[in-house]
């Protein structure tokens, strides 16, 4: 007698992830209780599973849901608004004016076609640190996203916070109200060592010590911060962390360009986690941060795509071919960071960062977050090695199915329970309004 279960998802190629990152041809999964159930050939799991539903994806891809391990959703309201800048000049005249006329509408809508952008490339899980966090955590739970999410903390006032002990207590409020959920998981969110002084670090590192939470930041990014924190603190960003307690197996450092080997001793004997952003690093011009030395010394790095007003997209296939490209461009070493690299950082990497173990992997017991590429585009065609053909050829328009606990969140241009051309006129209508431009009722 087959065995009754929600779904079956069958694929020409799964891809698993599991330890020995097997792909298997003609093969499908069973999905129960928003969970996988089996993975293996099409004919053995049709043969023992009797689904309710089933995905009959042809000439596809199955593969876990990507992990976008550090987002500023709400930023896509900004996206294109001032690029190719100094990055001095983009902050301080562009986006902090812009940022500090936000509302918990704009966040909300900003977040929720970040969700949706996401969706549609494959991406089924994010870490977001912003403001008004909780919006953004709505947003994900509208559209059916697993996330976790911060509220920014930081020493000067921000759209939603006066003080860092009030951007606390929303983080407090946050962890009340995630608790227990589903998919959403609140964190600790502090801006950076340069945005926040050393007692609201300490404040951030107590609280998620308590909550037993991520804690996330930006670290070592900008070119100037060793210098600037070994004037104000006398020690280089990373150890200066590590003597205020930060770092840990529950830290997630954001960029880590300008780590040494001392550094990268440090990160690694902490077990702390980073967050490798190759798009935004390359837009800002920030550096290449060393991640196959991070790699070789045994750190966990994941990819993010940071914020869309410094990337400019939240899509992992772009950062994935971005990191290939990048590594081997600066090592001059066409084997630096290849394919299998990428794909584990958006995988199995970035839910180990997130610290999340049953998602990145197609294995029975693992959450159904699950995504599927049609290989019918002429960029997938042919198909030798479907790593290679994910980090490199891949575009993220390939996404025909994306799930997340084994509900469908995007199919073929549709999201269940979201009228889309209504969420884009709201957007373009917030973005235009936040911008200060007129002409906000037309087309
Ligand atoms: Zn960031």
């Amino acid at each position: 007698m087959p065995i009754p279960c929600d779904r079956l998802v069958a694929a020409s190629h799964v891809l698993t992830q599991n330890a020995a990152r097997l792909v298997v041809e003609d093969g499908a999964v069973a999905i129960t209780g928003g969970r996988i159930a089996a993975v293996g050939p099409r004919l053995d799991i049709a043969a023992a599973y009797a689904p309710k539903e089933v995905h009959a994806m042809g000439e596809a891809i199955l593969m876990p849901g990507l992990v976008n391990v550090h987002a500023h959703a709400a930023m896509t309201l900004f996206r294109g608004l001032a690029d190719d800048l100094p990055v001095s000049q983009w902050l301080t005249q562009h986006i902090w004016p812009i940022e500090a006329r936000l509302d918990p509408q704009a966040v909300r809508l900003g977040a929720l076609m970040a969700c949706a952008e996401m969706l549609s490339v494959g991406v089924t899980c994010f870490a977001d640190l912003y403001f008004f966090a909780a919006q953004t955590a709505q947003a994900a739970d509208d559209l059916g996203m697993r996330a976790v999410v911060g509220e920014g903390v930081l020493d000067f006032p921000t759209p939603s916070a006066k003080t860092p002990a009030q951007a606390l207590d929303l983080s407090r409020d946050l962890f009340s109200r995630l608790r227990g959920h589903p998919r959403l998981t609140a964190m600790v969110a502090a801006h950076s060592p340069y945005a926040a002084s050393d007692e609201t670090l300490a404040a951030c590192a107590a609280l998620a010590r308590k909550e037993g939470a991520l804690f996330s930041l930006h670290a070592a990014e900008g070119v100037t911060e060793n210098a600037d924190s070994e004037v104000k603190t006398g020690k280089r960003v990373i150890p200066h962390l590590h003597d205020l307690g930060v770092l840990g197996p529950e830290c997630l450092l954001a960029h880590c360009v300008h780590v040494d080997e001392a550094d990268m001793d440090i990160l690694a004997a902490t077990q702390t986690k980073v967050a490798h952003c190759p798009r935004s690093n390359a837009k800002l011009a920030s550096g290449a941060a060393p991640v196959p030395a991070m790699l070789a010394k045994g750190v966990a790095v994941g990819l993010g795509t940071d914020g869309a007003a410094s990337n400019n997209a939240m899509n992992l296939f772009a950062e994935m071919d971005a990191a290939c490209l990048l590594h081997k461009l600066t090592s001059g070493d066409p084997t630096a960071f290849p394919a299998q690299a990428a794909l584990d950082a958006a995988t199995v990497s970035g839910a180990a960062c997130l610290g999340i173990p049953d998602i990145g992997v197609i294995e029975p017991g693992y959450l159904a977050d699950l995504t599927v590429l049609s290989l019918t585009r002429p960029n997938m065609a042919p198909l030798h090695d479907p790593v290679s053909q994910i980090a490199y050829a891949a575009s993220g328009a390939e996404t025909v199915l994306t799930m997340v606990a084994g509900e469908v969140v995007w199919q073929n241009g549709r999201f269940p329970g979201l009228d889309y051309p209504a969420l884009r006129r709201e957007v373009r209508d917030m973005a235009r309004s936040l911008a200060g431009r007129p002409g906000a009722d037309r087309a």
